[in-house]
């Protein structure tokens, strides 16, 4: 099977939120059949629906896939059940969500699944990291995403933070660099 690029939108705003991105993009990453090729920029977002509550973390990733979308999709609520995920209210506070945003070509619709992700281009905080993981991906329409980020009004999401720290695969994520101390 040839790899699929794919982008996965991550989102959270209860607890470590970092540290839930982090250990999510490292077990991605360790999955047969997913390479997390890059990550965006670490951004801060108002909340958008959903009840009042914190503000959110949000990022992106570039994955090369060799699942079908079905099955990353799969591997992705898993990730969200070991960060401690429930689904109590919708678009209420959560640990991690990780929403299949793009897939390059192709476009789905099945009860489960629906790429590219229904709030795509009316999102800032998904389609922002998105551009910036994937500067050149088209919809399905064939008008590029950038084009659509321009348009979208800019209030609302701050970029608080590097690629580096939302996916640093040399780190092995034990919280320190324990050679450094004397
Ligand atoms: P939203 O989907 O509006 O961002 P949410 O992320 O809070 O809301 P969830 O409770 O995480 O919603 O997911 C609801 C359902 O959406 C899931 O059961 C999943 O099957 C479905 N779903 C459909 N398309 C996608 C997609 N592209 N990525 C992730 N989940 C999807
Ligand atoms: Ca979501
Ligand atoms: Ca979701």
């Amino acid at each position: 099977m040839i790899a699929a690029p794919a982008v996965v939108g991550l989102g959270g705003n209860v607890g470590d939120v970092v540290a839930a991105f982090r250990r999510a993009l490292q077990s991605l990453d360790q999955t047969d059949g997913v390479r997390v090729i890059s990550a965006s920029s670490l951004l801060r977002t108002a909340p958008v629906g959903g009840p009042e509550q914190d503000d959110f973390l949000n990022a992106a990733v570039l994955l090369a896939v060799e699942l079908e979308p079905a099955e990353l999709l799969t591997v992705l609520r898993e990730l969200e059940a070991d960060e401690g995920r429930t689904r109590d209210e919708r678009w209420g506070p959560r640990t991690l969500d990780l929403d299949l945003l793009w897939w390059a070509d192709q476009s789905l619709e099945t009860t489960a699944l629906t790429v590219p992700h229904p709030g795509l281009i009316e999102r800032r905080f998904a389609l922002q990291p998105l551009v910036e993981v994937a500067p050149s991906a088209l919809a399905a329409d064939g008008r590029r995403y950038a084009d659509i980020l321009s348009t979208l009004p800019s209030e609302g999401v701050e970029v608080i933070g590097g690629p580096s720290l939302v996916y640093d695969p040399t780190s092995t994520d034990n919280g320190g660099n324990e050679s450094c101390r004397t």
